[in-house]
C-alpha cells in the first residue's frame, strides 16, 4: 500500500484550496476526485458572489470565515489574476416596515467586523441604480463577484506547482481508521482498488461529506452518533433575466424570515439571474428547474424592480445546498470536525460547507491547517 503525507475527498472549491494550503505547507498532498474534471458540483452552480458577512450571527464560524476569506480571496484574486470585479450591493428596503430593519442589519454587519455598510436615501439608491424602486438602502461596497473556475483552476495550479497531485475519476469507497501509535493510521481506497496510508485526511466530499464522515470504520460509533449530523438538501433555482440587466450592482431585498429574498445577481459579463430561492429535496442529484417556478419571482422582484416584463424570466440552473439542518430548524454553521471533536489524529471532515463556502474557501483551507496542527 502506497504512503503518503496528506489525502483530501472532493476538489470542489474547498478541496482545492486546502490541497493547496497541504502542499504549501510541505506536505506530500493527493486530492481525490471522483469526477473527471474538478470543480463540478456545488462550485459550479453556485452565484460567484464574494459575500460580505453581513447576515451571519456573530461569533460564527460562517461569520469569522466569510469576513477573512473576502478579504484572502480579494488579495489571492489580484495576486494570481483571476477575473473578479468589487461590484458593490443594495440591500434594498420597500415598505416602511422594512426600513427600521436596516439599522438592525447595520450592528449585525458591525458585530462580524464588516464596517463599511452606508445607509442610502430612496433618491441616492435611484441615482446609483435608477431602475430601482426602494423606500430606502444600505450599500455594501465589499460586495463583488469571482470567476469561480479562474479560481479553482488557479488554486489547482498552486497546490501542483507545490508537489499536490490531483487524481481524477477517483472515487473514494471506503476509509478506515487505525487507533494507536501507526504512522500512517488512515487507509483510503478508491473504487479502481488503489490504497492509499496517510496521516492527514480531509473530507471535503460536498454533497457526500456526511456520508462518508459516516461511513469510515474505525471510529466510536457511540460517541460520533451525537457528533455526526444527517444530511439534508436543499436546492437554488435560478432564473435568468432574457435581455439586458437594468442594474450594475447586486440588489437583494431586506431579508424575511425564509432567507435572503429573490435577489438579484450579476456575473462578470453584466448577464443578470433572480435566485437561488429554496427547495428542499431528497435527491442531492435533482438538479432539474421548474419553470414554473418562475411564477412566484415576478411579483417578489417587482417590489424592488417594477419595470420587469411578463416572460422575462428564463429557467436557468440550480445548485444543491449540503444542509445538516432539517426544514424546520435554524440554519447550521459550517461544521469543521477536527481531532479535538472526534478524537482521530488527522481527521477533519467539512460538513455543511453551503454559502458562503466560496467566499470562505481560503480561509476554511487556513482553519483546517489550525486544527490539525
Ligand atoms: C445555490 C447556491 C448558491 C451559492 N452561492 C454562493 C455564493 O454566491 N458565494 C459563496 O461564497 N458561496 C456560495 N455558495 C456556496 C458554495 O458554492 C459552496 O460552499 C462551495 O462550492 C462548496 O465547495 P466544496 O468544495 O465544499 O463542495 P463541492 O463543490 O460540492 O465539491 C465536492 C467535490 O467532492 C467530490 N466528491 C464527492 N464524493 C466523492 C468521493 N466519494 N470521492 C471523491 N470525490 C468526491 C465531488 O465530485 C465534488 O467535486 C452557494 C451554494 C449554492 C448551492
Amino acid at each position: 500500500m502506497e504512503q503518503i503525507d496528506a489525502v483530501v475527498i472532493g476538489a470542489g472549491v474547498v478541496g482545492l484550496a486546502v490541497g493547496r494550503a497541504l502542499a504549501l505547507s510541505g506536505q506530500e498532498v493527493m486530492l481525490l476526485e471522483s469526477e473527471n474534471a474538478i470543480g463540478t458540483g456545488t462550485s459550479s452552480r453556485n452565484s460567484e458572489v464574494i459575500h460580505a458577512g453581513i447576515y451571519y450571527p456573530a461569533g460564527s464560524l460562517k461569520a469569522r470565515l466569510c469576513v477573512q476569506g473576502k478579504a484572502m480571496l480579494y488579495a489571492y484574486c489580484a495576486e494570481r489574476g483571476v477575473a473578479h470585479q468589487r461590484l458593490g450591493k443594495l440591500i434594498v428596503a420597500t415598505s416602511s416596515e422594512q426600513v427600521k430593519d436596516l439599522d438592525g442589519i447595520i450592528a449585525k454587519a458591525a458585530a462580524n467586523g464588516v464596517h463599511d455598510l452606508q445607509k442610502l436615501t430612496a433618491a441616492q439608491a435611484k441615482a446609483l441604480e435608477p431602475a430601482l424602486a426602494c423606500e430606502a438602502a444600505l450599500l455594501s461596497p465589499s460586495t463583488g463577484v469571482v470567476d469561480s473556475h479562474g479560481y479553482m483552476l488557479a488554486l489547482q495550479g498552486d497546490m501542483e506547482n507545490a508537489g499536490g497531485l490531483l487524481a481524477l475519476v477517483s472515487p473514494v469507497q471506503h476509509i478506515g481508521v487505525r487507533q494507536g501509535t501507526v504512522s500512517h493510521p488512515i487507509r483510503v481506497c478508491t473504487q479502481d482498488g488503489t490504497e492509499l496510508a496517510c496521516k492527514v485526511l480531509v473530507n471535503a466530499a460536498g454533497l457526500s461529506a456526511v456520508a462518508i464522515a459516516r461511513g469510515m470504520d474505525g471510529l466510536d460509533h457511540n460517541l460520533l452518533a451525537q457528533a455526526f449530523p444527517l444530511a439534508y438538501f436543499a436546492k437554488g433555482n435560478y432564473f435568468t433575466l432574457a435581455g439586458r440587466a437594468p442594474f450594475s450592482r447586486l440588489i437583494y431585498p431586506v431579508p424575511e424570515k425564509a432567507g435572503l429574498g429573490v435577489h438579484l445577481t450579476l456575473d462578470l459579463g453584466g448577464q443578470a439571474k433572480f435566485g437561488p430561492d429554496v427547495q428542499w429535496v431528497e435527491d442531492p442529484a435533482d438538479l432539474q428547474v421548474d419553470p414554473r417556478r418562475g411564477d412566484a419571482f415576478y411579483a417578489e422582484v417587482r417590489k424592488y424592480w417594477p419595470a420587469l416584463q411578463d416572460g422575462a424570466l428564463l429557467p436557468g440552473y440550480a445548485g444543491m445546498r449540503p444542509k445538516i439542518n432539517a426544514p424546520h430548524e435554524a440554519a447550521a454553521d459550517f461544521m469543521i470536525q477536527g481531532p479535538a471533536e472526534h478524537g482521530v489524529p488527522g481527521l477533519v471532515n467539512l460538513l455543511g460547507i453551503e454559502s458562503p463556502g466560496l467566499t470562505s474557501s481560503l480561509a476554511i483551507a487556513q482553519e483546517v491547517c489550525v486544527r490539525l496542527d
